[in-house]
């Protein structure tokens, strides 16, 4: 029988690094999954941890570490990622994309492996450019709260392009746009699971702003599918990888008010600081190159979330 790859991902107890394991294993590959439990959680890999494929390894990767023996593929997927988490964790958030993405980077080059960083929509800022394509710059204010995630973001994809200019490593760097599915913390203050606690426990559904800025949602399998395709594709990207379904924040409430059946009104709260007004991806060039789209609509993934949210009330 033919020797398995081995995948080493950070962040592997993260909500879509946790389903990219999920899917590696289905596939025949042996994962690694390293985390320091910041925002990940020992929940979302539990199911894992007597596959004699997968092993878990507790590190904070923005401290240089050392992993033995065979790795094919390195996924630089460990951050916090919510604006709540990211808020509570700068430093940390910093950290990870800059000297997490340089201690990844080096070992992907000692062990002359595939290195993929999941990079963000968010490299484009408040974007000037609607829908986004990757060849956009961004609109990046660089000291404003959200700066600790956007910029360590950016920095992470300039290293990698270094990394794949000076040391010629095999480098791959993918675009995540918004990601909802089972395994969310309910906690993290994103919209979806927000909006789906306050449904489901009959509270006021809290609208930042006017509720007219527009998110475009994907569901997990599908971004994890994906950004696969992208790691075992010729492609280096960076590419996006999204749902280009664009929705404003009034409308995605009415859609889970519809799906849970809850009669909550809608309140209105402060907009935070640089949220961005819109975001949708062009994904021609997942579509063209990978012979990726997500197949996923909003109401099936959302059905979906809602069940796992009530299933595992947390
Ligand atoms: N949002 C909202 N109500 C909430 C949480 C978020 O209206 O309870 C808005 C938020 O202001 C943003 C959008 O929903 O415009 C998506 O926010 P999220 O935190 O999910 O992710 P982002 O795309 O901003 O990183």
């Amino acid at each position: 029988m033919a020797v398995k790859k081995v995948v080493l991902m950070t962040g592997g107890a993260g909500f879509l690094p946790s389903h990219m394991c999920d899917q590696l294993i289905a596939q025949g590959y042996k994962v690694i999954a390293l985390d320091n439990f910041i925002t990940g959680k020992k929940a979302n890999i539990a199911h894992l941890l007597n596959d004699k494929n997968f092993t878990f390894i507790k590190q904070d990767v923005s401290k240089p570490f050392k992993v033995a023996g065979r790795i094919d593929y390195v996924m630089h997927c460990a951050s916090p990622a919510s604006p709540i988490d990211y808020l509570n964790h700068p430093v940390e958030t910093l950290l990870v994309g800059s000297h997490g993405t340089y201690n990844t980077l080096e070992l992907a080059k000692a062990k002359k492996a595939v290195f993929l960083v999941t990079s963000t929509s968010e490299v484009y800022g408040d974007p000037m450019v609607h829908p986004q394509k990757e060849t956009y710059w961004g609109n990046v204010n660089p000291v404003g709260p959200r700066s600790v995630y956007d910029e360590a973001k950016r920095y992470a994809e300039a290293m990698t392009m270094a990394y794949r200019r000076t040391f010629k490593v095999d480098t791959k760097i993918v675009r995540i746009f918004n990601t909802y599915g089972p395994r969310m913390n309910i906690n993290d203050g994103r919209v979806v699971p927000n909006f789906i606690d306050q449904a489901l426990k009959g509270r006021p559904i809290t609208i930042y702003g006017d509720g007219k800025q527009t998110r475009s949602f994907c569901y997990v399998a599908d971004e994890a599918a994906g950004i696969l395709k992208l790691l075992f594709s010729k492609e280096s990207g960076p590419i996006n990888i999204g749902n280009p379904h664009e929705f404003n924040m009034i409308e995605f409430a009415k859609i889970v008010l519809e799906l849970t059946g809850a009669k909550s009104k809608l309140v209105y709260e402060p907009l935070p600081q640089d949220d961005p007004k819109q975001r949708k991806p062009d994904i021609t060039l997942a579509r063209t190159r990978l012979g990726w789209e997500p197949r996923v609509e909003l109401k099936e993934g959302l059905t979906r979330t809602i069940a796992w949210f009530k299933e595992n009330k947390q």
